[in-house]
């Protein structure tokens, strides 16, 4: 029997087809030198196969890098000399390097990145109970332009690079101390991830790769602002699914996210539905609540008719401020009672608990513009994770 076409994808093509596909690679140079950290399974394997190599190597190298942690290649023992030599000439591992990392009086660890073109981009460790969750960045700025995002202040810089991302992860897990390690990734620092689809989902490829770090694709949650055509991708990486929402309809969502413009709210839903059909997964919807806009007893009755036909959770996310916001955060009382009216209606409902805002690391507060802010610890030159991160081209890119 004929398996029907998905109406969602670009090309006339099932969904089996397209879990079929490999994912779409960069263009691959054969010529060195290049960052390991950028090259897929496959990709390497390519790369491998075009230096006359056996297919093997391919995983020899794999396990040496991300399972050894091994980037010397003299010291890759059960490779040929010649080969090594060659290797050598290949390859860079070079990884992002950490110009601040500061500690939250919660425990959350934020990081500013250079990416050696003096653009910078943020992460954010975020521990808790059972959990130790990455938020990572997958652009230098964002041309969204979501009004309640201290980055959506900043145009589109740069996309990020593959091996960018995935250094993001390389160096925050280095950072931690012996034995402890990320569980979770969340694409939802600077950046829409959808708008640089192709290196975001190599380097989910990179990190859940057997041979490498051997991620768990269900303990990685891409985020987006809802670019629709582009959302299919996350059901075929078998990854997790959020949608920043914000909005109980499409004029109340287009006042906040100029995006909803382009996609409206039907368009939306029906790809969130596309996406749980297709995965038996629950989407998550965050929901900002600003003042006085959209944290109002009839707004979470109006949110909850509006989801209650998508398999879902919903995230309400107080307002967290920065400079310029023209926004409010609402107070303790107006917040519960909005959390406790869409319980009152049997939504699934986390409201999220504030984490980092003394170092300037909650949600919507990430930004490459780097700013001191008050009570912030800066741990640049602590020992955390035994390693030492000063780093001396803060001075030259003006961050002192
Ligand atoms: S919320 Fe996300 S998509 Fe919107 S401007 Fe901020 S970074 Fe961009």
């Amino acid at each position: 029997m004929n398996e029907k076409l998905v109406p969602w994808a670009p090309a006339q093509m099932t969904f089996s087809d397209y879990m079929s596909q490999p994912l779409p690679a960069d263009a691959i140079r054969f010529e060195g030198p290049q960052s390991f950290y950028g090259l897929t399974m496959m990709d390497l394997e390519k790369f491998i196969a075009h230096h006359g190599k056996e297919k093997y190597r391919t995983q020899q190298l794999y396990k040496w890098v991300y399972e050894k942690k091994v980037t010397d290649f003299e010291q890759m023992s059960n490779l040929s000399k010649d080969f090594r030599a060659e290797l050598k000439s290949l390859f860079t591992f070079e990884l992002p390097k950490v110009l601040t990392h500061l500690k939250s009086v919660d425990g959350t660890q934020k990081f500013l990145f250079d990416m050696g073109d003096r653009q910078t981009v943020e992460a954010v460790l975020i521990p808790s109970d059972d959990r130790m969750t990455l938020c990572i960045s997958s652009e230098v700025g964002c041309n969204m332009a979501c009004r309640f995002c201290f980055t959506g202040k900043q145009k589109l810089k740069r996309r990020l690079k593959t091996e960018e991302i995935v250094g993001q992860f390389l160096q925050a897990q280095a950072l931690l101390p012996e034995g402890w390690r990320i569980t979770n990734i969340v694409f939802m620092g600077m950046g829409e991830p959808l708008d640089n689809p192709e290196a975001v989902f190599k380097s989910i490829e990179i990190l859940c790769n057997d041979w490498g770090v051997n991620f768990s694709r269900r303990k990685i949650t891409v985020s987006t602002s809802g670019i629709v055509p582009e959302m299919w991708r996350i059901a075929a990486s078998k990854t997790r699914l959020a949608v920043s929402l914000n909005g109980y309809d499409d004029e109340s969502r287009t006042r906040v996210m100029p995006i909803n413009r382009r996609w409206d709210i039907t368009e939306l839903l029906n790809e969130c539905r596309q996406y749980t059909r297709l995965t038996k997964d629950l989407v998550t919807f965050e929901y900002v609540l600003l003042k006085g806009i959209s944290d109002q007893i009839e707004h979470a009755r109006a949110l909850h008719k509006l989801t209650r036909d998508v398999p879902c959770k919903i995230n309400i996310i107080p307002f967290n401020e920065h400079p310029g916001a023209d926004f409010q955060r609402p107070s303790d009382d107006t917040i519960e009672a909005f959390h406790a009216e869409l319980m009152r209606l049997g939504v699934h409902v986390l409201l999220r608990r504030t984490m980092g805002r003394d170092i300037f690391a909650a949600c919507g507060q990430l930004t490459s513009a780097y700013k001191e802010h008050p009570g912030q610890m800066d741990i640049s030159n602590s020992n955390l994770g035994g390693k030492h991160v000063a780093d001396s081209r803060r001075g030259e890119l003006g961050l002192r």
